[in-house]
């Protein structure tokens, strides 16, 4: 790893520092940050993150009633459509 890349992450890192508890940011950590960041605006069901040698997976239940694609696994557009992999819902 370069040192340009330790820096970037360590400045990254304190500005996103939570108050109360210092928690080191893992890949998990990234999952569940990203995952707080986004449940409200996507039907967020599973993330994977990974960053050099760690790497997380972690599923979320789905928190709405969108139907979702039965290949990927996310929220499929308003006309049923999904947006990754174009599966329609017959
Ligand atoms: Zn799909």
């Amino acid at each position: 790893m370069r040192d340009g890349d330790m820096d970037e992450q360590r400045e990254w890192v304190t500005h996103r520092r939570p108050r109360g508890r210092q928690e080191t940011m893992t890949a998990e950590g990234m999952t569940k940050m990203v995952y707080d960041l986004l449940k409200d605006k996507l039907n967020i069901v599973k993330l994977t993150f990974t960053s050099g040698v760690n790497a997380a997976t972690q599923e979320f239940p789905s928190h709405t009633s969108i139907e979702r694609c039965p290949l990927c696994g996310i929220a499929l557009s308003e006309k049923g459509v999904c947006p990754k992999c174009g599966w329609k819902k017959a």
